[in-house]
């Protein structure tokens, strides 16, 4: 899931803001081999400093807005990865969201975006929408199958293996299609939660984080959703994140003094008190972009997976740094997204690993679909390998 971060320009400067962030890049391209988009196509119109050049010069009216510069910002992924390389600080992530909110005023969204977003912003619609999608999902041809069948829904125990009082309650986001699609990771959770003595609470006000919304230009309803959450989440200290796209959207949306914690970070916190059995397995991990980019999960993630015994554990680097999932991009241009998974696809078939892990909803979603792929998030793995003598304190 791309990512949409906090527009820092001092709103009460004279300057444009966009103008602002545009005017840190000081135009070195060393940005340009992390970005998949101009790995792939090899364009500057493809890159983060051909963008920022763009909307920089929509901004001051140098250029007129067209289709064919339209189409160069909507093929950015929002992966961030330039950010995390600029030597001057550049927000391209901030620079993205101002910029597609503009873009958003002059042209409007098309109707499969704004049907994403309506659904996404009523998860009980979406849940049950994605019902009966399970129940047709054998019977559809594969053209009317745009993500994977859901899976049977697993109840979460609130406490499992907790052995006294909680010594820790924590909240838990569920988010949109993950509620759906994630009852047996939330099982998962909270059995490695129970092991800790630790209490998840699911608030139930909660809802889509906005993310998806706020990518795309639609800051509305991003603000909103923002504020729903923060509602719901009122009196938590800790919500824990499952999805790394909605990690961040999270975070800001929180009131002071609550922060958002990823699982793997809140695990590996912990990891003293956490036992697993010897695993002969080999597994690939699949590194979202915003798990590296943005949570900067990927270390405790490394240390949750190095504490199981005799595991093999590949990193899928293949292709051009992103799977391709891309928030709505799998949806609204499946063909593009779909060049961009490939390559990770071969390379898993190459590796000779058992299944696939990833920390992000909507990369497991694509990576999934149509193919028999075990897809899963590491913490259903390391659930698997929880030892039932696992200390509770
Ligand atoms: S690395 Fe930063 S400063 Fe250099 S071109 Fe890219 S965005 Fe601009
Ligand atoms: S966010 Fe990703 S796809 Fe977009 S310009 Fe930056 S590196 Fe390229």
């Amino acid at each position: 899931m791309p990512v949409a971060p906090r527009i820092s320009a001092d709103p009460a400067d004279p300057a444009d803001p966009l103008v602002a962030l545009a005017d840190r890049c000081v135009q070195c391209g060393l940005c340009l081999p992390a970005c998949p988009t101009y790995g792939r196509e090899r364009l500057e119109a493809e890159s983060p400093r051909g963008r920022i050049a763009l909307t920089r010069a929509w901004a001051l009216d140098t250029i007129a807005p067209s289709a064919i510069a339209d189409t160069h910002l909507d093929h950015c992924l929002g992966c961030r990865s330039c950010e995390a390389v600029c030597p001057a600080g550049v927000e391209y992530g901030a620079l993205l969201t101002l910029a597609r909110r503009r873009q958003r005023e002059r042209r409007p969204a098309a109707w499969r975006q704004r049907l994403i977003e309506a659904l996404a912003a009523r998860p009980r619609w979406l849940g049950a929408g994605l019902g009966l999608y399970r129940l047709a999902h054998p019977w559809l041809p594969a053209a009317w199958r745009p993500l994977p069948r859901p899976p049977r829904t697993v109840a979460m125990p609130l406490s499992p293996g907790s052995t006294g009082p909680a010594s820790d309650r924590v909240g838990l986001f569920v988010g949109c299609v993950a509620d759906r699609y994630e009852s047996p990771l939330r099982a998962a959770l909270a059995r490695l939660c129970g092991a800790l003595g630790v209490v998840l609470d699911p608030a139930a006000l909660q809802t889509c984080c906005g993310a998806l919304h706020a990518h795309s230009g639609d800051a509305a309803h991003a603000q909103a959703l923002a504020a729903a959450n923060r509602d719901a989440f009122a009196g938590h200290i800790t919500v824990l994140t499952l999805a790394s796209g909605c990690h961040d959207t999270l975070d800001r949306a929180l009131a002071d003094g609550a922060r958002a914690v990823d699982a793997i970070v809140y695990l590996a916190d912990r990891i003293e008190r956490l036992r697993f059995r010897p695993s002969t397995q080999r597994v690939a991990v699949y590194l979202p972009c915003t798990q590296r980019n943005v949570v900067k999960s990927v270390p405790a993630l490394r240390r949750l997976l190095a504490a199981v015994p005799g595991l093999q554990v590949i990193e899928l680097d293949a292709g051009y740094g992103c799977c391709g999932a891309s928030g709505t991009q799998m949806f609204a241009d499946p063909q593009r997204a779909a060049e961009y998974r490939a390559p990770l696809i071969e390379q898993f078939e190459r590796s000779g690993a058992e299944r696939l892990l990833s920390a992000n909803i909507g990369c497991r979603l694509h990576l999934g679909n149509g193919t028999d792929l075990r897809v899963q998030h590491p913490l259903e793995f390391l659930a698997e390998c929880l030892e039932e003598t696992t200390p509770a304190v």
